[in-house]
């Protein structure tokens, strides 16, 4: 009798204290300090390991590359620790700006993912607007969007006055809005330049998206939100500047939140000579002391979440910038790497406690974006765990990845910290060796301003 199931170890919330979970139907029922208190047929002792709340990733691509999707890249999830992941809307070959690819989506979610997803929405180039609301409606968890165009159709900048109507409407659903913020007029002209004159070595993609071309695309995104009352969130902050903006915002009552991603906390630009196109994202790394400016930031509370912004690429879409950086995909896989990685060089390091490893990729993830039941350990929730064993050391291996993309500027970087365990709804999907669960277990987790009785579910 008692519990279906009891994890007993570390557990890490608020505070870290040895401690029982009782586990009935996928909820967490029970949490208690102390060892032998709650009964049950099936106890797993996890001993001095950290039972952490399932890690929630709000920055993943399954579709840029449609060789990837949601099995591979769940699978990476399940290995990582990340038990819910956001998947973002730019997917090749549509992108979810309307609510029939957003239902296709779900139902391709629930066949082929082996962990919780939430979806993104966003909008098309013009002429979107009457799809917010029913998006929100069909169970968006956010809106993206973009200042810099990536692809006209697919990944579109939307003009100022599109944002700002847009941000009204979204204002509407209390959904966030949240921004790829780059400059787009000084990135295209810069790289313009730098072609012309032959500048095509890696650290060009750091010198022509300049500091700038970020601080000032976040700071009227932020003034926009100011006059429109929107949750407005900015994703991948590279850095420090911009998040002194965000601060200031902040102070004035601008409902603005950040992240940034485990790449700008633990590379930099002399990453993107060594690696070259391995290491190109957007945007792109910077110097050693804006990496310790970041660092600051994330000591001080002022960035609100860390993301992985995977974006899986093969090898064939990097090693074509190998002699010209420009004609390289840009983006890594992270969702197997990021928990380890900052757990590894965060926890392990000494410059954060556990406590805030989960608050940055559990908890606060879930609050912000309003996701119900996930990202804390506390009675009445799902049942999400991510178990980390601080003793044990691994060597990053990007042959074993399952995602396609099995190239990382990680790889061969030794690890202290190993994620031993996932579960997803009181089930483990990992158990430190193996995916445990076939596509399919995995569920679509809806938004907060999602309307059931408006969905033809089937
Ligand atoms: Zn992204």
């Amino acid at each position: 009798m008692g519990y279906e199931k009891v994890l007993r170890g570390k557990i890490v919330q608020d505070r870290v204290f040895d401690g029982e979970i009782g586990i009935n139907n996928g909820k967490i029922e029970k949490v208690v300090e102390g060892k032998n208190i709650l009964k049950s047929d099936s106890i797993e002792d996890y001993e001095s390991a950290l039972i952490f709340p399932g890690f929630v990733d709000v920055h993943v691509h399954c579709f840029s590359n449609p060789n990837e999707g949601f099995t591979t890249t769940s699978r990476s999830a399940a290995v990582g620790g990340v038990t819910t992941f956001l998947d973002m809307p730019y997917d090749l070959p549509n992108p979810v700006n309307n609510v029939a690819f957003f239902n296709d989506k779900v139902k391709r979610l629930e066949e082929e993912s082996v962990v919780d997803i939430c979806l993104w929405g966003t909008i098309s180039k013009t002429g979107g607007l009457d799809q917010i609301i029913p998006l929100a409606e069909a169970g968006a968890v956010a809106f993206k969007m973009s200042t810099f165009e990536t692809d006209s159709y697919r990944f579109p900048r939307i003009p100022d006055d599109e944002i700002l109507k847009a941000m009204e409407l979204i204002q509407e659903t209390g959904l966030i809005v949240a921004f790829h913020a780059e400059n787009d007029e000084i990135i295209v002209s810069l790289i313009d330049e730098y072609k012309k004159e032959n500048k095509v070595y890696p650290r060009a993609h750091n010198e022509t998206r300049p500091p700038v071309s970020e601080t000032t695309a976040v700071l009227k995104l932020m003034e926009f939100a100011k006059w429109t009352g929107v949750k407005l969130h900015i994703v991948h902050v590279s850095h420090p500047r911009t998040v002194e903006l965000i601060e200031y915002f902040k102070s004035t009552g601008v409902q603005v939140t950040c992240e940034t991603c485990y790449t700008y906390l633990l590379l930099d630009v002399d990453d993107l000579d060594k690696h070259g196109p391995k290491a190109k994202i957007n945007p792109p790394l910077r110097h050693r002391e804006d990496v310790d400016g970041l660092w600051k930031h994330i000591m001080e509370d002022h960035i609100d979440l860390i993301s992985s912004d995977h974006a899986p690429w093969e090898e064939e879409h990097k090693v074509k910038g190998n002699d010209n950086i420009f004609l390289a995909a840009s983006g890594m896989p992270g969702l197997e790497i990021i928990a380890p990685l900052l757990f590894s060089e965060g926890v392990t390091s000494g410059k954060i406690t556990p406590e805030k490893f989960a608050r940055l990729m559990a908890t606060a993830p879930a609050e912000k974006f309003q996701i119900q039941n996930k990202g804390s350990i506390k009675e009445g929730y799902d049942a999400d765990f991510a178990i980390i064993d601080p003793t044990q050391s691994w060597e990053i291996d990007e042959k074993r990845f399952n995602s396609y993309s099995k190239i990382s500027p990680f790889n061969g970087k030794i690890v202290h910290g190993k994620n031993i365990a996932s579960f997803v709804r009181g089930e483990k999907v990992y158990d430190g060796e193996n995916v445990l669960v076939d596509p399919g277990f995995g569920k679509f987790v809806p938004g907060f301003a999602y309307k059931e009785e408006n969905q033809v579910r089937g």
